[in-house]
């Protein structure tokens, strides 16, 4: 993830940092009290995946109901696979980034672009194969996924050359630990344990960096419902770790015309992002304990994982 532009991290978390200065988390909401009434899940031995709970598409929750209930799964789709692949891309690409450094040394950006270009056709087929896209996509829609992912890797090794030559233009003695840890995030894909929550078991968080911010990464559009899931990951660390969550981004990453397009939403984890997130959370359990179709909303996003099951076409 050395395509993470901190200056601008540090620039949103501060005004955050400002905007919240007098409000605290409650007691009550941090998921090391995952005990008590507010937080216990209502039903032992379910577990829900954070995005599973957060992506609410549907406003009945009926995705819910066909998922667990009548075990129909959503459709993998163009988007889907895209998303598995960009995850995969960018957590392969910040450990290849950081196994050259180890091995080469701090070589100069330009000497760490040429060295990663190397890898990238490699790269990029390993994952082709890796997530068997051939059997979800044609050939056209694999053929358009290698250019975009060519693109997004030459970005990232871009972004971490260029990175890797400011950081060491700004330090005295560089030593080379401390180098890769300001080069690459402290922690991709941090594995968190939901269960006392009613959540998942392996958890995936695609970044947490040292600072106890938790970065998720979409790729598709924009979302409101998005930020449920920091609120989700930022219970489950405190839950599993112990560790306080109090600010968390939303990162959108997508490949436009050959180029790459970022976006960043932060948020402040407080009280209310975490009650909205336990009332998802309860109500999918009730739809899952009922084990009753809720019945469709009156107009569904044409958008939705299920649009095809629910509406046909
Ligand atoms: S298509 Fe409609 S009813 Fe089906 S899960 Fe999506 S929003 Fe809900």
């Amino acid at each position: 993830m050395s395509w993470l532009y901190y200056r601008e991290l540090d620039r949103l978390l501060m005004q955050l940092r400002q905007l919240y200065s007098s409000v605290e988390v409650s007691s009550e909401l941090r998921g090391w009290n995952w005990s008590n009434d507010l937080l216990s899940p209502p039903v032992e031995n379910v577990y829900f995946g954070v995005s599973e709970l957060a992506n609410r598409y549907c406003s009945t929750f009926r995705d819910i109901y066909l998922r667990r209930v009548a075990g129909v799964f959503a459709p993998i789709t163009f988007k889907t696979v895209r998303g598995w692949l960009y995850h995969a891309l960018s957590s392969r690409s910040a450990s290849i980034l950081k196994s050259t450094l180890y091995s080469h040394g701090l070589v100069r950006g330009i000497e760490l672009i040429k060295m990663l270009e190397k890898e990238r056709s490699s790269i990029v087929d390993s994952l082709i194969e890796e997530y068997n896209v051939n059997r979800y996509l044609s050939s056209e829609e694999v053929d358009l996924l290698r250019n975009d992912l060519h693109v997004l890797f030459d970005y990232f090794v871009v972004q971490a050359a260029s990175r890797l030559d400011v950081v060491l233009s700004e330090v005295r003695y560089a030593k080379l630990e401390s180098i890769i840890n300001r080069v690459a995030p402290q922690v991709s894909e941090k594995l968190v344990d939901g269960r006392l929550l009613g959540l998942s078991k392996e958890l995936r968080i695609d970044v947490m960096l040292d600072n106890r911010v938790i970065i998720d990464i979409k790729t598709g559009d924009v979302r409101d419902f998005h930020k449920y899931a920091l609120a989700g990951y930022a219970l489950a660390i405190e839950s599993d770790l112990e560790i306080p969550i109090d600010y968390g981004l939303i990162t959108y990453l997508s490949v436009v015309n050959g180029r790459v397009k970022i976006s960043n939403k932060m948020y402040f984890i407080g009280d209310e992002l975490r009650r909205e997130f336990i009332e998802i959370r309860d109500e999918a359990f009730n739809i899952f304990s009922s084990g009753q179709d809720p019945g469709k909303p009156a107009s569904c996003p044409e958008y939705c994982i299920y649009y095809s099951v629910c509406r046909g076409g």
